[in-house]
């Protein structure tokens, strides 16, 4: 036998591994715990983070999108349908906006390709569903989810605003 051998041997013997493995099983016992305690308690999210979409409006209370429809035309999963009508004050705005969630794989072309920030992907990501119907989001949810995160979604911006 060689001396590679001998020592391999000697290592079954004295159950090396076994008490190795053991001390790495104690020292992460005692250790102070990496996953949080979700729901109460949540990990750091980045400003970046694509999480549910939501139509933003401006501090007047009017809505951001001009109906442009770069968003529609860039999405590559087609999740998109947006109709638009020019207004009687002659401004163009949509009549439907509507994003099937269930498309949606959040690459976040939308919000790039948006040259008013009102389509935005914010930090919510607790939306699941029972349903499929309930992922089927309209204008009306999507200006919901822009009023109820709005305060979320602009530190966001501003934050990533230096790398856009
Ligand atoms: S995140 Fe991507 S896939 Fe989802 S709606 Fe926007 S462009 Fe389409
Ligand atoms: S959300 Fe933005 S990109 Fe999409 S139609 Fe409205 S203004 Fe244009």
């Amino acid at each position: 036998m060689t001396a590679m051998d001998w020592q391999r041997a000697g290592k079954y013997f004295l159950l090396a591994d076994m008490f190795k493995g053991l001390s790495l099983g104690l020292r992460y016992f005692f250790a102070p715990k990496m996953t949080v305690n979700y729901p109460h308690e949540k990990g750091h999210l980045s400003p970046r983070f694509r999480g549910e979409h939501a139509l933003r409006r401006y501090p007047n209370g009017e809505e951001r999108c001009i109906a442009c429809k770069l968003c529609e035309a860039i999405c590559p999963a087609q999740a998109i349908t947006i109709d638009a009508e020019p207004r009687q004050d002659g401004s163009r705005r949509t009549t439907r906006y509507d994003i099937d969630m269930t498309k949606c794989i959040y690459c976040g072309f939308c919000q790039e390709a948006c040259p008013v920030d009102a389509i935005v992907e914010g930090p919510n990501f607790e939306f699941a569903t029972e349903t499929r119907e309930e992922l089927y989001y309209d204008k009306t949810k999507l200006l919901e989810n822009g009023d109820r995160w709005e305060a979320e979604i602009a530190r966001n911006l501003e934050l990533d605003a230096p790398y856009r």
